[in-house]
């Protein structure tokens, strides 16, 4: 999609700091990180949010790629959180589907 951010970052038009690529999927860290480690996951190709990805496998494959981020960026035995925000209630800011995958420190409950 042409005006959506993370697909400039998927297609190397906007910088970002990657950890990871391949098999349709990137990690590249986020501009304003909530913890030590805070990664974002997305597929490279344009999926708006949760409710728009009619792909069960993409999501499978969007938290596996998460879980190998956490385990390559050493936050994987401590701990660390895996957040999906949907719509505005839920906190979305960038309309491109994506996972934060946050750790380095304890995580408090309830969010906000
Ligand atoms: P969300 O609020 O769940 O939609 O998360 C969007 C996240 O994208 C926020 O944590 C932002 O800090 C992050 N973000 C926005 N623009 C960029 C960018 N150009 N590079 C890296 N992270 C970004
Ligand atoms: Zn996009």
């Amino acid at each position: 999609m042409s005006n959506c951010i993370f697909c400039k970052i998927a297609a190397g038009e906007v910088p970002s700091q990657v950890v990871k690529k391949g098999d349709g999927m990137m990690a590249f860290k986020d501009l304003t990180p909530q913890a030590p480690t805070h990664v974002l996951v997305i597929p490279t190709t344009h999926v708006a949010s949760l409710n728009d990805a009619k792909d069960a496998s993409l999501l499978g494959k969007l938290l596996a790629f998460a879980r190998e981020v956490a385990l390559e960026t050493g936050v994987a035995t401590k701990g660390y959180r895996v957040v999906l925000n949907t719509n505005p209630d839920g906190g979305q800011t960038v309309f491109h589907l994506h996972l934060h995958v946050l750790g380095g420190r304890p995580m408090k409950w309830p969010p906000g």
